[in-house]
């Protein structure tokens, strides 16, 4: 049996982890490492687990200080830890102070710097993979964090309206409230009726929890995925969601959320090392990447 690895790496290895909870699961670390191995380098990517701490969240201070001792080049960040990191870094990137939200820290010159990389995902993967679809008007379901992300990433790309629908109404006016001040060339709006917003939107950008293989369904009627609505979903297990096979079927054009999913890392790491990620090799790859753990 070989012995577990030292704490602190050698000189060339570059160390980076991921600080959350429920991430047992999480794609990231073989998304990173097989990406750097492509790259020539020796790269670790730990999972730093909430869930394994007493405290949960209230022990994120000490594992970002941990890591940053232990000489890491960063830390990813996830639930429910994106807004919780802010205050305890130096330096916030303008596109994650505006979101409010970081996934992405740097530890630079005894230096902690945000990143939120998540919105710069689902943008790169919409220019790739929706090219000329139309962002006039799109509705946003889902108006948590990830929602927040591809509202922002949306109104980046030029969207002119956005109607944001959530089953929380303080989710929709904490996020109407976040970027309607941000786009004032756009209209930013809580949704009305559903079946309504879609039957006059271009596009539609899921963003809930709904289709994960843990909780399959739509968090939409089916009756409005008709053409010549887009469809792109976020979630990314399963690739093909429920929402995505009807809207396929049904002749809509799709997104799915593994782009957004491998992207957000290809920044991630690309900020963690100073190297160029072959971005397409990364794309293909990913369908191939189960967790760490399967
Ligand atoms: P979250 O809990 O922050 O937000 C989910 C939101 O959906 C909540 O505001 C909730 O009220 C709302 N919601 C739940 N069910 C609903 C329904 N039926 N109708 C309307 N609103 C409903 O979660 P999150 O972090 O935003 O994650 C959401 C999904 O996005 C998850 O499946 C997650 O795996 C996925 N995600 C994907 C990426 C990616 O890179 N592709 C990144 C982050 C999250």
């Amino acid at each position: 049996m070989s012995p577990p690895p030292p704490l602190i790496p050698d000189d060339t290895t570059i160390q980076v982890g991921l600080i959350g909870a429920g991430i047992q699961q999480s794609r990231s670390p073989r998304i990173h490492m097989d990406e750097a191995a492509s790259l020539g380098l020796n790269y670790r990517y730990l999972l730093l687990d909430l869930d394994l701490k007493h405290e949960g969240a209230a022990a994120l201070p000490q594992l970002l200080e941990q890591a940053e001792r232990a000489g890491f080049a960063g830390v990813n960040v996830t639930y429910p830890c994106k807004q919780l990191v802010v205050p305890l870094l130096d330096q916030v990137s303008e596109q994650a102070r505006r979101l409010n939200a970081v996934n992405t820290v740097v530890f630079k010159n005894g230096k902690r710097e945000g990143h939120n990389t998540d919105w710069w995902g689902f943008a790169e993967s919409f220019r790739r993979e929706l090219p000329d679809a139309s962002l006039a008007r799109v509705v946003l379901v889902g108006a948590g964090g990830a929602g927040a992300a591809v509202a922002y990433a949306a109104l980046q790309l030029g969207a002119k309206t956005v109607l944001i629908h959530d089953s929380d109404p303080a989710r929709v006016a904490a996020l109407l409230a976040r970027l309607g001040p941000l786009f004032p060339g756009s209209c930013v709006l809580k949704g009305g009726e559903l079946a309504a917003d879609l039957r006059t939107a271009d596009g539609l950008i899921h963003a809930t929890p709904v289709g994960m293989a843990k909780s399959p369904g739509l968090a939409v009627p089916a009756a409005s995925i008709q053409p010549p609505l887009w469809v792109a979903d976020v979630v990314y297990f399963p690739l093909e969601t429920q929402l995505l096979a009807l809207a396929r079927a049904r002749g809509c054009r799709v997104l799915q959320g593994g782009g957004m999913a491998v992207l957000q890392a290809a920044r991630a790491l690309a900020l963690f090392t100073g190297r160029t990620p072959d971005l397409q090799r990364m794309l293909a790859r990913f369908p191939h990447q189960g967790p760490v753990s399967s």
